[in-house]
């Protein structure tokens, strides 16, 4: 059985908020470079996948070094944004999930429901089959689920792991956190690649 997102729209502001702590939690760490303090400098995102967002999520949080000469960009990673995935990124995992499994949605019923045509659904599912699998993230996290997770059911395994049903907002908060480092640069690295 494959859980939905919490139909409760306060669900975004709830990822907002975790958004926001963990950009606290950058900024008090201070320019990873020179140690100067960090500036907001947040950049516009225009996310889809669902209707109603906050404003809030025009916006991806980010930072800037104030040190002239420096001037190091910070992004921490996001509960909201999967890298540069135009879509949300419990999206991503959930239709992706959706097309998994012994009764697959149908694509036309996904893009009504999400708005995500033929051709970006295949692209997410080679991203979760075929790339996710071999970056560094994976080998050294995939140790720590249990039980075992099988590649090839990829990201259904995560959700199941993660969600016990629709309005797990908390197993959601936790799936977002544990896959976070990979929305940030570098984040998707594969061993050996540069
Ligand atoms: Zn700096």
């Amino acid at each position: 059985m494959v859980h939905g997102l919490p139909r409760d729209a306060s669900f975004w502001t709830f990822l907002f908020s975790v958004d926001q702590g963990i950009a606290e939690d950058t900024r008090e760490k201070a320019c990873p470079c020179c140690g100067e303090r960090l500036h907001r400098a947040n950049y516009p995102r225009k996310p889809r996948g669902a209707d109603d967002l906050p404003p809030a999520y025009g916006l991806r949080l980010s930072f800037c070094c104030q040190r002239d000469g420096c001037r190091k960009r910070v992004t921490p990673p996001s509960v909201r944004f999967l890298g540069r995935k135009v879509y949300l990124g419990a999206v991503v995992i959930l239709v992706t999930t959706m097309r998994q499994g012994p009764s697959p949605r149908r694509v036309r019923e996904l893009s009504k429901l999400f708005g995500v045509d033929r051709r970006t659904i295949n692209r997410w599912r080679a991203f979760w089959r075929e790339h996710f699998p071999l970056t560094n993230f994976w080998k050294v996290h995939r140790g720590r689920l249990v039980p075992a997770m099988e590649v090839d059911v990829l990201p259904r395994s995560l959700i199941e792991a993660f969600i016990r049903d629709d309005d797990d907002r908390e197993g959601w908060k936790k799936l977002l956190i544990f896959l976070s480092p990979i929305t940030i640069t570098g984040g998707l690295k594969i061993e050996g690649e540069k």
